[in-house]
């Protein structure tokens, strides 16, 4: 008897995709929640976002993810101008199973995440690499400050 009131999660958390067009914020975005990837994807126009619930730390966690649409400018500056200060920046290089076509350099993007002071990880979201551990990196430090 009796309703059942509880929330399906403990924490709501918040995830906005910032890049560049083209790098494939849009295809992390549909494996990560719908494990879909699509070679032909369209440009995404102004924001959408897409929601999947996991566990995070013992925690259900509702991951809410916001996808944009990249227009250029220089992304981490932009962040620490504009954002609250206690938000959790991690970078992702994505398309690492493009390896003929490399542009960055591991050690380069590790030196530059270590740097800045962010999480870094190489992703595909055509392989599935990463997709999951780069969100599940994200969420736990999210978690972590907040509790
Ligand atoms: P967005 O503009 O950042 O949202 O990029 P999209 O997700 O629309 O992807 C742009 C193009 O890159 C599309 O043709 C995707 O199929 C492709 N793409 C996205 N992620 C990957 C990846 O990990 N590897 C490869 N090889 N192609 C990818
Ligand atoms: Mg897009």
């Amino acid at each position: 008897m009796g309703h059942r009131v509880d929330h399906e999660y403990d924490y709501l958390f918040k995830i906005v995709l910032i890049g560049d067009s083209g790098v494939g914020k849009s295809n992390i975005l549909s494996m990560f929640t719908r494990n879909e990837f699509c070679l032909e994807s369209k440009s995404t126009i102004g924001v959408e976002f897409a929601t999947r619930t996991l566990q995070v730390d013992g925690k259900t966690v509702k991951a809410q993810i916001w996808d944009t649409a990249g227009s250029g400018a220089r992304w981490l500056r932009e962040l620490r101008d504009h954002a609250d200060s206690n938000i959790v920046i991690m970078m992702a290089g994505n398309k690492s199973d493009l390896k003929h076509l490399r542009a960055v350099q591991e050690q380069d993007g590790l030196a530059f995440a270590e740097k800045e002071g962010l999480s870094f990880l190489e992703t595909s979201a055509l392989e599935g690499t990463n997709i999951e551990k780069a969100f599940q990196t994200i969420l736990t430090e999210i978690y972590h400050i907040i509790s």
